[in-house]
């Protein structure tokens, strides 16, 4: 079965004015897709077109770029539009802000960390939190489509929130500044979706 585009379940224009309708359009409907179709065709006619796409990420040393790029993409992207949503933000709760807390000293201490992992990743990729094998907190940058799921991470484990930093993500809104996108992203930030993905990762 091959592997389709998601629907993002808020409208494109939701998340203005952090993030804007044209943004959102072109991210999920344009970027989103060819991630998908690219994908579908790399793996045309071998048995893994029907592993999903978790079980592809964790063993992409075993695959030829095209699935790494365009994998990682689609699982990226998913992610991505599952932990963002209208009128969120705010903070993280429960046992997700108290390992927060734990591991970096509070929220706000996460949010720098997160927005320095962002905006040092050269050229493209992502700033994730993730929770190690051991189930600890942690914070890294990959480029590309790469994520820390992946068996060629530098830093691995299960991603609970990632922040995509490619200029496609941010760029018709706030061109060069990089560092203004990180800052505004936390307002559309569903802490109800990352504290899922935190449970199911312990
Ligand atoms: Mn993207």
């Amino acid at each position: 079965m091959a592997f389709e585009l998601p629907a993002l379940h808020y409208a494109t224009d939701a998340l203005e004015p952090h993030i804007d309708k044209t943004t959102m359009e072109i991210h999920h409907d344009k970027h989103h897709q060819a991630y998908v179709t690219n994908l579908n065709k790399a793996l045309e006619g071998k048995a893994e077109a029907s592993s999903s796409i978790d079980e592809i990420i964790k063993n992409i040393s075993k695959f030829p770029a095209a699935v790494r790029n365009n994998g990682g993409g689609h699982y990226n992207h998913s992610l991505f539009w599952n932990i963002l949503g209208p009128n969120k933000g705010g903070e993280p709760t429960g046992a997700l802000a108290e390992a927060i807390n734990s591991t970096f000293g509070s929220f706000a201490d996460l949010k720098t960390k997160m927005q320095e992992a962002g905006a040092t990743r050269f050229g493209s990729g992502w700033a994730w939190l993730s929770v190690s094998a051991d189930g600890k907190l942690q914070v890294s940058s990959t480029p590309n489509q790469d994520n820390p799921l992946m068996d060629i991470a530098e830093v691995k484990g299960s991603p609970i929130l990632g922040i995509d930093v490619w200029e496609h993500a941010y760029y018709l809104k706030y061109q060069n500044k990089r560092p203004d996108y990180l800052a505004a992203i936390w307002n559309v930030v569903n802490w109800d979706a990352v504290a899922e993905l935190y449970k199911k990762a312990l």
